[in-house]
């Protein structure tokens, strides 16, 4: 048996086409069935659903053989014991700054003020205003990071941001990119060695049927 772990939303539907490529059709659909491992057209391929966070985690120890984590995901978790054999070019995003639209971030940074930052990736966030050396306090949150601009919370959010629509609507700007985002394989190494005649094709499949850059 092969497991896949995916999470529920753009991650799931953008590897659908990848794993078409490679003959597997996932027969259920995340949004009307309850289940957490749906099954395929091929008996031996299986997939689970978990949280998007939670993909490195079920892959280095084994509980998936591969997933399919965001590069965010992947910094903050480490990547510890992962095989990272493909950038799948999905869920493309950014990694940003951003501020409420009458917050002077320049003049903050060129000030050497303290800063106050919201945000889901304390890691990335740590390291990124350690290289510029930006003292900030960074404030850990596990969602709607927009939200703490406007109430207070923080002077900043580090946040991922695609069209920009959802900044804008919360009269956010985004003022420094830390990184392009987007969606990699990852493979369990003792699996790629164990399930290597079965996981070999199945790599080499998805990686022929990634979309050009
Ligand atoms: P969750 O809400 O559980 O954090 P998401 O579906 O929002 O999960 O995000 C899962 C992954 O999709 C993220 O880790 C990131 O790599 C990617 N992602 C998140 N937001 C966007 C976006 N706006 N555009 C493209 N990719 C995104
Ligand atoms: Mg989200």
């Amino acid at each position: 048996m092969i497991t896949l772990a995916l999470s529920k939303g753009r991650i799931f539907e953008e590897t659908l086409p990848l794993l078409a490529a490679a003959g597997i059709q996932v027969l259920e659909d995340p949004d009307s069935s309850r289940k957490l491992i749906l099954p395929t057209n091929q008996a031996e391929v299986r997939v689970v659903l978990v949280r998007a966070t939670d993909v490195p985690t079920y892959v280095e120890y084994g509980g998936a053989d591969l997933g399919v984590a965001g590069r965010d995901v992947l910094i903050e978790h480490g990547g510890q014991g992962l095989y990272q054999p493909l950038d799948l070019r999905i869920a493309q995003c950014r990694m940003s700054v951003a501020v409420r639209d009458d917050f002077d971030y320049e003049n903050a940074v060129r000030q050497g003020s303290r800063i106050r930052v919201a945000t889901k990736y304390t890691g990335i966030a740590r390291q990124h205003f350690a290289d510029k050396g930006v003292h900030v306090d960074l404030i850990k949150l596990y969602g709607s990071m927009e939200l703490a601009p406007l109430t207070g919370l923080a002077d900043a959010i580090v946040d991922l941001v695609s069209t920009g629509s959802t900044l804008k609507a919360n009269r956010l700007v985004e003022v420094e990119r830390i990184m392009d985002i987007s969606s990699r394989l990852v493979v369990n190494q003792a699996a790629l060695k164990l399930k290597r005649e079965a996981l070999k094709p199945l790599i080499d499949a998805i990686g022929s049927a990634i979309p050009s850059a």
